[in-house]
């Protein structure tokens, strides 16, 4: 059950957003993909010594808090599925930034569940992605918790094998897991918080240091997704060593202390729309990437924003450009014009009507689609087709607008490639994306400019009306002290 949540979000999740499978669909699904899931089952097959028994799969696009009824649903289906199973371990693949209505951390939840239907002796690990927001219900509930390693999240096969490895090492009595964290008054914008460079990289490096030569099973480093208004909120490091707790300690205060001096390098700074268009015109070829983050689909943001789809339409381009929006009535309209008619419409500005005005344009239907297509970057459900509802693609002058009736992260080419769109002949991609795009357009970009426009998962935090987290909270408030018994 995976998801990133944003409290901030105009559009709350429903069960269907899931589309979860239960049972040996689980692995139809899942194996040989190189998800969570496919790396446990990669493991796990291997070897004759256990038995799998698939509960339940579901993944659903970042948005707003899962309605009640439908968490009480998906809860009670987990649930009876794992007390079938009956099982001797579980391996559990969540996000850890995951809310519902009534419920700040649904993945603590899961675990008092999980707990309760195993007992307290039977192991049960836990893989998050890097923007979990680790909460103690969490930490006393798991067993181990393993955590992605990357940003751009590309190690998600990785991380399952690594989390099935240890399941298997504590299931042979190889390992006793002991498990500590540390967690600081921090959140971290996600634009700079590269793994593969800067200080996030450093860091990454110390804890995999740790790995590898045997001092600790798993260190993982949270720097947690910022758009979400809970009590518990913040960035964490969590140290899994066997049979040593206060080396686990040890490990996670050190690396949260490192974080926690390095915590002003990871300032972002954002361009204009004009600028960045203008700046692109500058550079020789493209394509050139504007990064939209304040509307980032992977982020929880609608992605209807029209921030910079109103410069793109007035903009003079040397060359094509590609923009993704989720907009249900364009799309609508699109069906009912059909494909070759021109039609006058607004787009944008659907749901998260604070932040966007719809765009009125004469628009030119090239294509219509069901809007099913499959990632191909690694990534998010690389080899996994996923739905964004019916779709379609609007030509207003040379900017190509690929409109759906519901979310999907833009981070993947094969987005765009899916609906007749090549990015690479493009002057000019829009992605919703704050650094996951990187991924795959860092290799193909001529240029790339994050670019400020209001929205539900801006960089710029103070736009954001948080009432809930605990402050003092860095860099909200720019003299928040470290916590004091972590030696920094
Ligand atoms: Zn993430």
């Amino acid at each position: 059950m995976l998801q990133e949540s944003n409290t901030f979000s105009p559009v709350y999740t429903r069960y269907d957003d899931f589309t979860p499978v239960f049972g040996k669909a689980v692995l139809e699904r899942h194996r040989g993909k190189l998800t969570e899931m496919g790396g446990f089952l990669d493991i796990l097959d291997s070897t004759e010594a256990v038995e799998v028994a698939p509960v339940c799969a579901a993944w659903a696009i970042t948005a707003n808090r899962l309605l009640a009824p439908d968490f009480a649903r998906l809860l009670a289906e987990f649930e009876s599925g794992l007390r079938k199973a009956r099982p001797d371990a579980l391996l559990l693949a969540m996000h850890g930034a995951q809310t519902a209505e009534g419920e700040d951390d649904v993945e603590g939840r899961v675990l008092t569940i999980a707990r309760a239907v195993l007992g307290p002796d039977k192991p049960i690990v836990l893989s998050l992605d890097l923007h979990a927001n680790i909460t103690e219900r969490m930490v006393a509930n798991a067993t181990a918790i393993v955590g992605y390693h990357t940003y751009p999240h590309v190690d998600m096969f990785e991380v399952g094998q690594k989390s099935a490895r240890l399941m298997l090492r504590i299931l042979s009595g190889d390992c006793k897991p002991t498990m500590a964290m540390r967690k600081l008054p921090l959140i971290i914008p996600a634009e700079n918080a590269q793994t593969y460079r800067g200080p996030m990289a450093k860091l990454i490096q110390a804890a995999q240091a740790l790995e590898a030569s045997g001092k600790a099973e798993a260190v993982s480093i949270f720097p947690v997704q910022p758009w979400m208004d809970i009590a518990e909120m913040g960035c964490a490091v969590v140290a899994v060593t066997n049979n040593n707790a206060r080396a686990a300690q040890k490990h996670a205060d050190t690396l949260a202390a490192r974080l926690w001096k390095t915590k002003k390098e990871y300032e972002v700074k954002l361009h204009s729309v004009q600028d960045a268009l203008s700046e692109a015109e500058k550079i020789e070829g493209g394509p050139v990437v504007l990064a939209e983050s304040s509307d980032s689909t992977g982020s929880g943001s609608p992605g209807d924003s029209t921030g910079v789809l109103k410069h793109l339409v007035k903009a003079k381009l040397s060359g094509p450009a590609a923009i993704f929006l989720v907009d249900p009535a364009a799309v609508a309209q699109a069906f009912e014009a059909g494909v070759g008619a021109t039609a006058k419409m607004s787009i944008g500005g659907a749901f998260d009507k604070k932040n966007s005005k719809p765009v009125p344009v004469k628009a030119y239907v090239r294509l219509l689609s069901d809007g099913r297509w499959t990632a191909r970057a690694r990534g998010y459900n690389t080899g996994i087709t996923t739905a964004m509802g019916r779709a379609a693609v609007l030509e207003v002058g040379l900017v190509q607008i690929l409109v759906a009736e519901r979310s999907s992260m833009t981070v993947d080419p094969a987005l765009f490639e899916s609906h007749g769109i090549d990015p690479v002949y493009c002057k000019i991609v829009v992605v919703k994306s704050p650094n996951g795009f990187r991924a795959a357009y860092e290799p193909i970009a001529k240029g790339i400019f994050l670019v400020d426009t209001p929205g539900v998962s801006t960089a710029n935090f103070a736009r954001l009306p948080f009432k809930r987290i605990p402050r003092p909270i860095y860099p909200l408030d720019a003299a928040t002290p470290a916590p004091e018994d972590l030696r920094v």
